[in-house]
């Protein structure tokens, strides 16, 4: 494809496109109420509150079999922590100034798979399995779900395959899930998948197969062989509502963690958060379910990597799924592998064109400093590719594009002073202990 056009229209475009670090601004970015009704038409708040319910009618079944669920009633749910020293430490490394207060959501302690995923991707297996068993008449919506846990019920999934294609974290939520109901479960994986995600899957009985290739062909071909078996259903990272619901739900439990730590979200006291994107999914569902209840007193960043940031190219161009970064002369190649996704999700970049209020990109190099700064500062650990996020803080009053974001949106000083600024770290939990100690020690020139 020719992006000539978009590389000359849009001075952002053209700074992705030489793989530099960006702030992008999203010129389309409206106020909720202005295109409600058309998105309420695509995922409605009913959408959301059912897969909160139906996270709920599970959360036996998970407490029975992810003992370390116990202590959450079988929810998957991640802490809300504050970031003091780590804020600080960002302020005087980088000399930059953070206003407000900075909070780290650990996605990337979230039980069962370590990541993100653990919402999008538990979620849609749940649901498929609901859907299977109660169409067979094996399963009711008000029993107890605790008989999924049962012999009977794992032979009865055994007849059927889960598939998905995956940078490894996707693969790994789908394959521990759904290995748990008694699927059969392939997994398709990108060259870009680290060694130990393959290792740690295939020690849980579900087969990986790997491809010399990137993300989008990894999909692809999972998605053509899946098609293939009637008895087997195909995880769309790049089409699924599902995925994108099981990630909106976590908006509703983080207003609750707000709400308990006595933060008031309002428009003297506005929210901003910072998320990376790969294929746009868990960012994308996670900003649609805060708009949806903080309107425009949240204001949502995507971070990708400055050599692979397929989403905002997404948006930017309204090339939606058919941007790929190697039109734009940007490698794809980057350390933060959860993160590598050539193209995005069509779905997500077209239902976020009037809500993502920007991003950010990021070069890989700072991933690892990230982590080191983390690690000694909070004692937390969390994966290279969540690290990227922590370059939103840092460049918001930085970059005159985020300054006049800023002043045009009320956030001035005096305002920002009230705000909560989010991080949300989106993997890390399930990293083996030798693997953070080459993470600790990496540098990038
Ligand atoms: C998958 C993933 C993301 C981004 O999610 P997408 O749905 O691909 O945009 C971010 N961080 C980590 C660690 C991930 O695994």
């Amino acid at each position: 494809m020719d992006v000539k056009k978009y590389i000359e229209r849009d001075p952002a475009v053209r700074e992705m496109s030489q793989m530099r670090e960006t702030v992008w601004i999203n010129p389309r970015l409206l106020p909720v109420g202005i295109t409600e009704e058309s998105l309420q038409s695509v995922v409605s708040d009913k959408d959301i509150a059912d897969a909160e319910a139906r996270l709920g009618r599970f959360a036996p079944f998970i407490a029975e079999r992810f003992p370390e669920t116990r202590k959450d009633g079988g929810l998957i749910e991640s802490s809300l922590d504050d970031i003091p020293s780590m804020r600080e430490a960002l302020e005087r490394e980088y000399g930059c100034r953070i206003p407000g207060r900075l909070l780290m959501k650990m996605d990337s302690h979230l039980a069962i798979a370590g990541s993100v995923k653990a919402r999008g991707g538990i979620y849609e297996v749940l649901k498929h399995a609901e859907d299977l068993a109660v169409a067979a008449g094996r399963l009711d919506y008000d029993e107890s779900y605790l008989k999924l846990a049962s012999p009977e019920m794992r032979d009865f999934f055994g007849r059927f395959t889960m598939q998905v294609g995956s940078t490894g974290n996707l693969g790994m939520s789908i394959g521990i899930m759904s290995a748990a109901l008694g699927f059969k479960v392939k997994v398709h994986m990108s060259a870009d998948a680290r060694q130990w995600k393959k290792d740690l899957l295939r020690s849980k009985g579900v087969e990986v197969l790997e491809y010399d290739a990137d993300y989008s062909k990894a999909v692809a071909e999972g998605r053509r062989l899946s098609g293939l078996d009637p008895s087997s259903y195909f995880v769309d990272d790049e089409k699924s509502a599902d995925l994108f619901i099981g990630y909106a739900v976590a908006a509703g439990r983080l207003r609750t963690q707000l709400e308990e730590k006595g933060i008031v979200v309002d428009a003297g006291h506005p929210l901003i958060v910072y998320i990376p994107a790969g294929v746009g999914g868990a960012p994308g569902g996670v900003t649609y379910g805060l708009k949806r209840i903080f309107g425009d007193n949240v204001h949502c960043f995507f971070i990708e990597p400055a050599r692979c940031p397929s989403v905002m190219l997404g948006i930017a161009t309204q090339l939606f799924e058919k941007a790929n970064v190697h039109d734009f002369g940007i490698s794809g190649r980057t350390e933060a592998d959860g993160l590598a996704c050539a193209s995005p999700s069509g779905f997500v970049t077209r239902i976020m064109t009037n809500l993502v209020s920007g991003g950010f990109t990021v070069e890989d190099r700072r991933l690892y400093d990230y982590l080191r700064l983390l690690d000694r500062m909070e004692g937390k650990r969390i994966e290279p590719s969540s690290c990227a996020a922590f370059i939103g803080p840092c460049n918001l009053l930085r970059t005159a594009a985020s300054r006049e974001y800023c002043s045009s949106h009320g956030l001035e000083d005096g305002k920002l002073a009230g705000s909560t600024q989010i991080v949300w770290a989106t993997g890390g939990l399930l990293v083996p202990d030798e693997i953070w100690e080459e993470y600790l020690a990496y540098f990038i020139l």
